[in-house]
């Protein structure tokens, strides 16, 4: 996989630093490949090693990553950001809320139609399925079918009325039997087909759904480009589905669907079972593109050794006795990372459990701390003798605190200290012993 080639492009890179133009430019021809395999159309994999390449260079390697292992973080990161870096949730605030399910022929709609009416109606809604396809007798049938089997509704006017006047009678029939939720089946094409289009401009003119979700086969590879690129210029779509997930394809059309349209990937299929159907993770998607979930895994781990490395580091001031509010400060703000500071001074060897209580601090508390240490001159920080009875006004008023806050503060400051010079004399003591080490 990638992931291997990757590593074989820095095998004998071992350096640290900053990343160079040369390892950049190697790592990229293998994600080039990589992406076009993976059936990433060709324009958006050049955009995309253009953006990676300009992000790369100079830039920092992670003390406990290889360089290889460098660019793969940075190309999964801008990857998922390609993706949609988050979630995407449907819009429910109109009542009743109508999706429109768009696509070709074959993509899945009729399947997901039933699929996101299941899941919606987990979450609580009441929904209606239509069955707007009226040029396959039997595409009626199969959606009553999914219905049926998912106990779900289906409105459904057999084949001759057209699908406008059949959508307009669902929306009738929603409102009178508090469905909040209609899901409409339309027909696709094998191909894009102006007829088809027009039909369908008329179904969203007439019903305003409030989201029209395309139905993408993953399997299509480059052509699901052109058909994104399509319905979305001709009906203005609010998001994507991507189905047939589960089979051998890689993916690489869900990238290039979602860059070509801009819009938001918010459903994947997985399978032809009707809960075989799960949101969107750009990650996931970025990671199965790349084939290097192991190697994420390893960066993950790098990123722990990483922390490991500022406790270590931490630990050395303990030793040297100069632990001061700074350092106090920088451990403050890296809690939400890495834990509470007793946690972290936990991790130390010799560290027991009821005096880390007395040092625990809160969310709302971490930010009352993290202004009073900031509103204080850096003399202060240094050495919190100078702070007097004025010097404390001063800080409480400039932090919007009390005085009390203040002496607080600075109380849990030097029991933290006290421990650290306890555990050091300890250690010493045992080094002495010659137990330690
Ligand atoms: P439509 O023509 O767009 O309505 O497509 P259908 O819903 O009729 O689906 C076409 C075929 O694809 C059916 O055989 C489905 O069972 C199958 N299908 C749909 N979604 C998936 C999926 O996520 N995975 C797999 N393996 N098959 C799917
Ligand atoms: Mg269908």
């Amino acid at each position: 996989g990638l992931a291997e080639k990757l590593q074989n492009t820095f095998k004998n890179l071992r350096g640290k630093g900053k990343l160079n133009e040369s390892d950049v430019k190697s790592a990229m021809r293998e994600v080039k490949l990589a992406l076009l395999e993976a059936d990433v159309n060709f324009k958006i994999v050049k955009d995309f090693i253009k953006k990676v390449n300009e992000r790369a260079i100079g830039q920092e390697v992670l003390n406990s990553l290889t360089p290889g292992q460098q660019v793969i973080k940075i190309v999964n990161e801008e990857l998922t950001e390609l993706m949609g870096q988050t979630q995407s949730k449907i819009d429910f605030s109109a009542n009743p809320t109508i999706l429109m399910m768009v696509g070709l022929q074959g993509a899945g709609k009729t399947t997901t139609s039933g699929k996101l009416g299941n899941i919606l109606k987990k979450k609580g809604k009441n929904p209606l399925l239509v069955a707007c396809d009226v040029y396959r007798p039997a595409a009626i049938k199969q959606l009553e079918v999914v219905g049926k089997s998912l106990d779900i509704p289906v409105f459904s006017m057999g084949d001759k009325l057209s699908p406008v006047d059949i959508a307009k009678a669902a929306l009738k029939h929603a409102v009178k039997n508090n469905n909040d939720l209609i899901i409409i089946d339309t027909a696709g094409r094998l191909h894009i087909d102006d007829n088809l289009m027009v039909e369908l401009e008329d179904i969203k003119s007439s019903v305003k759904p409030s989201e029209i979700l395309l139905v993408v086969d993953s399997m299509t590879g480059q052509d699901a480009v052109n058909v994104a690129e399509v319905f979305n210029e001709r009906l203005g779509i609010d998001g994507l589905i991507l189905t047939k997930l589960d089979g051998d394809t890689r993916g690489g059309a869900a990238l290039s669907v979602r860059a070509v349209t801009g819009k938001p990937i918010k459903f994947a299929c997985v399978g032809e079972k009707l809960t075989d159907i799960e949101e969107f993770h750009p990650d996931r998607m970025a990671s199965r593109i790349l084939g290097m979930g192991d190697v994420l895994t390893l960066i993950e781990k790098a990123q722990e050794s990483f922390d490991e490395d500022k406790v270590k580091k931490l630990e050395r001031k303990m030793k040297s006795n100069d632990f001061d509010l700074e350092d106090f400060l920088d451990q403050l703000q890296q809690m939400k990372k890495m834990g509470p500071l007793s946690d972290i001074l936990g991790m130390l060897p010799g560290m027991n459990n009821k005096a880390l209580k007395n040092i625990e601090v809160d969310d709302k508390e971490f930010l009352r701390l993290e202004a009073i240490i900031q509103s204080m001159t850096p003399k202060e920080r240094k050495n919190t003798n100078v702070i007097n009875s004025n010097r404390k006004k001063r800080i409480a008023s400039g932090s919007g605190t009390k005085v009390q806050d203040v002496n607080k503060l600075l109380k849990q400051f030097s029991q933290t200290k006290k421990m650290m010079k306890q555990f050091t004399g300890m250690e010493k003591k045992m080094k002495k012993g010659g137990k330690l080490k």
